[in-house]
């Protein structure tokens, strides 16, 4: 796999908490995504390496040892010029912990760093009629990426949960989208975003799911789902995108644990 380049071509606050970085990048021109869920891993150079951006990743993993080498941060292309390579990333802005939040924070126009990817594979398909979809701030862009692509005749409900009043952004609109803001005001991210989802019910149209964001969020909608409501897997795409307490590392080593748990609570729980 060769990493590709990305520049920083302009910076914009969108909300308190969420920083827009365009980025070009010579290698994504040409380059066609089909999906509205696209993602890169973003490449950071751990601090003991001696080696900095451009690198051949192919010579880093055989001349350098494991603990030096680029540590990965996932995050959406919320948009995607072909023609020019250039596309844009929504970084949520989550405090001085971590690698990606805080670069982010620092970045500057100019500033260069090495991804792979996209990859990715959902989008909102016409063989339903509605979808409904949610998320925190940092699954916003993949859900604002699909509602700028539904087809034709279709409706959507996202639910979108922010820190408070103050933080909202600008989301697609239309007569067909119905974008709820769900303000956490100091609960913990994604219990109230779960009570809205629940709220909201089964719709009656043909739906599509997307759930994505906080993995503790992601569990309980995972029951109210497949458990209360016998929704069926393959109309739902649903993923923790990260975790409480835990650097991106750890909760990519831990997450296939993680959703084998929830799902043999899910099967307990459908046999009982
Ligand atoms: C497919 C996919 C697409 C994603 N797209 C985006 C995106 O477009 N924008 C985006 O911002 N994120 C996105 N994420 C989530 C992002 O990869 C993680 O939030 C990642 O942990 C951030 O890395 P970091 O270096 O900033 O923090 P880390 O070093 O991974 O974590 C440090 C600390 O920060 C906490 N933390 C991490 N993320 C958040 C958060 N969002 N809010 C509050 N605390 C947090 C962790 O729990 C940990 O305690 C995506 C994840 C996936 C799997």
């Amino acid at each position: 796999m060769k990493a590709k380049q990305a520049t920083v071509l302009a910076k914009q606050q969108i909300s308190p908490d969420l920083i827009r970085l365009k980025f070009a990048s010579p290698e994504m021109i040409g380059v066609e995504l089909p999906f509205s869920d696209h993602y890169i891993k973003l490449f950071f150079i751990p601090e003991a390496a001696d080696y900095s951006w451009p690198f051949d990743l192919a010579t880093i993993r055989e001349t350098v040892p494991r603990e030096k080498h680029p540590v990965t941060r996932t995050y959406t292309l919320r948009t995607f010029d072909s023609a020019s390579g250039e596309f844009e990333v929504d970084f949520v802005a989550h405090g001085d912990t971590g690698l990606a939040g805080p670069w982010a924070q620092r970045a500057q126009i100019g500033d260069q760093l090495g991804f792979a990817g996209p990859g990715g594979g959902w989008k909102p398909e016409d063989s339903y009629e509605h979808f409904v979809l949610a998320g925190d701030e940092a699954a916003a862009p993949a859900i604002f990426a699909a509602l700028e692509q539904l087809p034709a005749g279709t409706t959507a409900t996202a639910y979108v949960e922010i820190a408070n009043k103050q933080a909202l952004f600008d989301a697609p609109s239309g007569p067909a989208i119905e974008v709820v803001w769900v303000p956490r005001d100091g609960a913990t991210h994604g219990t109230k975003l779960i009570d809205a989802v629940r709220a909201g019910g089964y719709p009656e149209k043909k739906t599509s799911w997307f759930i994505h964001g906080v993995a503790e969020m992601v569990k309980e909608t995972r029951r109210f789902l497949f458990v209360d409501g016998q929704v069926a897997k393959e109309d739902a795409s649903i993923s923790g995108y990260w975790r409480l307490g835990m650097t991106e590392d750890q909760w990519q080593i831990t997450k296939r644990q993680f959703n084998e748990e929830n799902e043999a609570a899910e099967r307990a729980a459908l046999e009982s």
